[in-house]
C-alpha cells in the first residue's frame, strides 16, 4: 500500500506526515514530537502519542490550519529535511567504523518495546530490543529486525475488588498501529509457508519502520489456516507448552523462511534469548541441502549466530519435553536429511538431561558468541552454564555486555533534554558515551534542575489520574478501587517508584515487610513518603498475583493514608512518565536473579536516583553519591529481614532528611546532588549507544568478518 493514500485528506504541502508518522523515528527526535504536538495536543494526547492515529481522525480543517501556519511550516520543513536524512544517509559511525556494504544483522525476539504505540512487548526484554533498534539507526548500523505481531494484549490487567488481578481477553486493534503489510508482486498480502507444520501454516507479514531500520512481524492470524493455527500468535509467551513450542517454531524457523522470501541474506543472526532459536534448524536445513556436510554445516551456521542470555532464573528458560520436539520436527528432520539424535543432544542440559529441549542450552551451544547482559549476569550465566560451555561442539564463553537505555527514547524530552543541551552543548547526543560528555551536569544551576523535575512530577500525576478515569468510565471499577489507583498522590511528597513485573523474586512487598514502620514513614506529618506501585504478575503466577493483591488491599487501606498507589496496565507509556516523574527509583529483587535491569538506568539519568539491592547492572554503577545501596552482599539463606531494616534505615537517615532538608531557596541541595551524580555518572556509561557499539566490537564485528 502506499502511504500517501492512506490519508488522502492530508494536504499536498503536508505529505511527508504520512511517511513520518509511519516511522517510529518520530518518537526520539524531540523536534519531530514537537511538531506533532503542534499539530492538535488534545488528540496526541488522547491517543498516547500516536500520529497515524491523529492523522486518522483529524478533520481537514485541521490539517489545513496547519498547512497555513507559517510556525508550523517551518519547523515541518526542518523536521523532514532530518528525518530524511536520517533515514537515508549512508555514512554512520558503523561505515565509519568497519567501511560499506556489509551485510545486515537480523535481530530476532519474540518482543520488541519501540513504542506504546505498537503493542508487541511485555518487560525489559522488549524494551531492550526497541532500544536496540534505535540505536542501530541512529549508528548506521545494517540491522533488521524480525518478530512476531499479537492479535490479544500480553495481559490485560484488572484488579478484581479483593486486589485479584484479572487477566482480561483484549483484542488489539491494529487499525492505527504505525504498520504496513508486507506485500507481494502482485500486491497481494506476502503469505509465508512455515516449515515443520502439517497442515501447512502460513505467516503473512507487517512491516514497522524505526528509523532506517525496518521491523517485520510475523502473524498467523491469516485466511486459510487452520483454527488453533490461527491463534498460535494470539497472544505473547503462549501460556500452553505445545501452543508456546508452536509460536517459537513460527518466530524462528518461519522467520528465517521470511527473510528468505523478502530476498534477505543475513550476515548475522541474532537471538534475543533462546525464543527465536529455532532458527538456528532452518538454517541449518539449508546449509545441508546446499550439499555441505552436517558438521561443516553445523559450524558454518555457528560462526553466524549471536546469543544474549537474559535471565538466571530457571523459569525463564524454555524446556520442551523431547516427545512434543518430536511431534513436530521428526518429519522435519526426515525430509531434511538432519541427524535427528545429534540435533537433539545439542539441547540436552548436562545437569537436567531428562529435562527436556532446553532452548538456551541449544543456542549456547549453536552460537559462535553469547553474552549476558551485566558482568555480575556473566558470571552467573557462566556458572549455571559451565557444563555446557565445556561440550565437544566447540567452548562459547559468555561475554560480560551490560545494558543500555537509549537516551533520546529515555531522558524527558521537554524539559530536560534541553536543559542539558544547553550545558553540554547541542550535539550531546553524538558524544553520549564519553564521560566527559557529562561534566557540565555539574553546573546546572541546582534550582533549575529542581525546577525541571518538579514541573515533571507534576504532569506525571495528571497521567496517573487519565488511567484511573479510563478505568472508572468502563464501568466495571468497583468504586473502593479508585482509592488504590493514585486519587490520593500529592505532589510535594517524597514519591518512591516501583514498577516491574510482580513476581516473588523481585519482592515487591520487600518495603511492606514492617508495616509499622513503613506507615511512620508514610504518615508523618511533615515528611512523608508515598509509594507508586505498578506492574502486571504473568497470568500463571499465583505468588505474583498474590503479591499484588497485597500491595492492592494496602493501598486501600486508610491506615495507608493514601500514600500507596497502585497503577494498572503498566506500559511503555507510564513507564516514561514514572521514570523522570517520581523522586527515587526502587529496586530490590534476591539477587542474583536480576540479570540487569534497565528502569533503573531509565531513571538515573533522568537524575531520579536508584535505591536499590547491588545487584544486576548496580554494582557496575554504584559509586556511593549516585543512588543508594540496600543491604549487605550477603549470601544468607534469607536476607529478606536485613534488606528491609537497610531499606528503612536508608529511607529514615538519609533520604527523607535529604529530600526534605531545604535551602533559603527551597531547594533540597544535598538531594539535587545526588541527582546530578546520577545522571552525570549513569548516562555515560549504561546508554545504549556504548551497549550497540560494544556488540560491533565484540559480537557483529567478528560474525559479519569485518
Ligand atoms: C524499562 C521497562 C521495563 C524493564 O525494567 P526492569 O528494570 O528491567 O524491570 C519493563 N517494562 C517497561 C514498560 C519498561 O519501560
Amino acid at each position: 500500500m502506499d502511504i500517501a493514500e492512506r490519508f488522502p485528506h492530508l494536504p499536498s504541502r503536508l505529505q511527508g506526515l504520512a511517511e513520518l508518522s509511519f516511522n517510529l523515528w518520530w518518537s526520539w527526535n524531540p523536534e519531530a514530537r514537537e511538531l506533532i504536538r503542534m499539530l492538535d495536543i488534545q488528540s496526541y494526547r488522547a491517543t498516547q502519542h500516536n500520529p497515524v492515529h491523529m492523522l486518522d481522525i483529524l478533520p481537514v480543517e485541521a490539517l489545513e490550519r496547519a498547512a497555513r501556519s507559517p510556525a508550523f511550516l517551518d519547523r515541518y520543513d526542518a523536521v523532514m529535511a532530518r528525518f530524511r536524512k536520517d533515514v537515508t544517509d549512508t555514512d554512520g559511525w558503523f561505515t565509519q567504523r568497519f567501511g560499506p556494504s556489509s551485510l545486515p544483522v537480523v535481530y530476532m525476539s519474540a518482543e520488541f518495546g519501540v513504542h506504546v504505540s505498537l503493542p508487541v512487548y511485555a518487560g525489559g526484554l522488549g524494551m531492550l530490543a526497541g532500544d536496540i533498534l534505535k540505536e542501530s539507526s541512529d549508528l548506521g548500523l545494517p540491522m533488521i529486525g524480525l518478530g512476531l505481531i499479537y492479535t490479544q494484549a500480553y495481559v490485560w490487567q484488572r484488579i478484581r475488588e479483593d486486589g485479584w488481578q484479572e487477566d482480561v481477553e483484549q483484542q488489539l486493534d491494529r487499525t492505527h498501529n504505525p504498520l504496513l503489510p508486507v506485500l507481494d508482486e502482485h500486491g497481494e498480502p506476502l503469505r509465508v509457508r512455515v516449515p515443520a507444520f502439517h497442515p501447512p501454516v502460513h505467516v503473512e507479514v507487517w512491516q514497522a519502520a524505526v528509523g532506517r531500520v525496518p521491523l517485520y512481524l510475523m502473524c498467523t492470524d491469516v485466511e486459510g489456516n487452520q483454527p488453533w493455527d490461527r491463534t498460535i500468535t494470539q497472544r505473547l509467551y503462549a501460556k500452553d507448552l505445545e501452543q508456546r513450542l508452536r509460536q517459537e517454531i513460527v518466530l524462528g524457523m518461519g522467520g528465517v523462511r521470511v527473510l528468505d522470501a523478502l530476498g534477505v541474506s543475513p550476515g548475522a543472526l541474532h537471538l534475543n534469548d533462546g525464543h527465536p532459536a529455532l532458527a538456528i534448524l532452518e538454517r541449518l536445513r539449508a546449509v545441508v541441502e546446499e550439499g555441505h556436510a552436517f558438521q561443516e554445516a553445523l559450524e558454518k551456521v555457528r560462526s553466524s549466530t549471536i546469543f544474549t542470555t537474559h535471565t538466571p532464573v530457571p523459569a525463564g528458560t524454555d524446556v520442551f519435553p523431547f516427545p512434543l520436539i518430536e511431534k513436530y520436527l521428526d518429519h522435519y528432520f526426515r525430509d531434511a536429511g538432519l541427524d535427528r539424535d545429534r540435533i537433539l543432544s545439542l539441547g540436552v542440559n548436562p545437569k537436567d538431561p531428562q529435562a527436556g529441549f532446553n532452548m538456551t542450552v541449544f543456542a549456547l551451544r549453536m552460537s559462535r558468541f553469547c553474552n549476558a547482559v551485566s558482568k555480575r549476569h556473566a558470571q552467573v550465566a557462566g556458572e549455571m552454564w559451565s557444563e555446557v560451555r565445556s561440550d565437544d561442539s566447540g567452548a562459547t564463553s559468555i561475554e560480560p555486555i551490560t545494558n543500555g537505555v537509549h537516551l533520546p527514547t529515555w531522558i524527558e524530552p521537554l524539559r530536560l533534554q534541553p536543559a542539558l543541551a544547553e550545558r553540554l552543548g547541542e550535539d550531546w547526543k553524538d558524544t553520549q558515551d564519553e564521560p566527559d560528555t557529562w561534566q557540565q551536569v555539574a553546573d546546572i544551576p541546582d534550582g533549575t534542575l529542581w525546577r525541571v523535575h518538579n514541573d515533571r512530577k507534576a504532569t506525571l500525576l495528571p497521567q496517573i489520574d487519565a488511567r484511573a478515569r479510563r478505568a472508572w468510565q468502563s464501568g466495571d471499577v468497583p468504586a473502593a478501587n479508585m482509592m488504590g489507583f493514585g486519587a490520593l498522590l500529592d505532589p510535594y511528597t517524597l514519591t518512591l517508584g516501583f514498577a516491574r513485573r510482580f513476581t516473588s523474586y523481585k519482592r515487591p512487598d520487600l518495603i511492606l515487610h514492617d508495616m509499622e514502620r513503613l506507615q511512620r514513614l508514610l504518615t508523618d506529618p511533615t515528611r512523608p513518603v508515598q509509594i507508586i506501585f505498578t506492574g502486571k504478575a504473568h497470568p500463571a503466577d499465583q505468588d505474583g498475583k498474590r503479591l499484588l493483591q497485597k500491595v492492592f488491599r494496602l493501598a486501600k487501606d486508610p491506615a495507608c493514608a493514601g500514600r500507596i498507589a497502585f497503577v494498572e496496565n503498566y506500559d511503555q507509556h507510564l513507564a516514561k512518565y514514572l521514570v523522570a516523574g517520581v523522586d527515587v527509583w526502587l529496586n530490590n529483587p534476591l539477587p542474583p536473579l536480576e540479570a540487569s535491569g534497565t528502569s533503573g538506568m531509565k531513571a538515573s539519568v533522568n537524575g531520579v536516583p536508584h535505591l536499590a539491592v547491588l545487584d544486576g547492572w548496580w554494582p557496575e554503577a554504584y559509586d556511593g553519591a549516585n543512588g543508594w545501596a540496600i543491604g549487605e552482599d550477603s549470601s544468607a539463606d534469607d536476607r529478606t529481614p536485613a534488606d528491609a531494616d537497610s531499606l528503612y534505615r536508608l529511607l529514615e537517615e538519609t533520604i527523607v532528611p535529604l529530600y526534605y532538608e531545604r535551602g533559603a531557596d527551597n531547594v533540597p541541595h544535598g538531594f539535587v546532588q545526588v541527582m546530578k551524580a546520577a545522571i552525570r555518572t549513569v548516562a555515560p556509561a549504561f546508554n545504549s549507544r556504548r551497549m550497540v557499539k560494544e556488540y560491533c566490537e565484540k559480537l557483529y564485528g567478528p560474525a559479519l568478518r569485518l
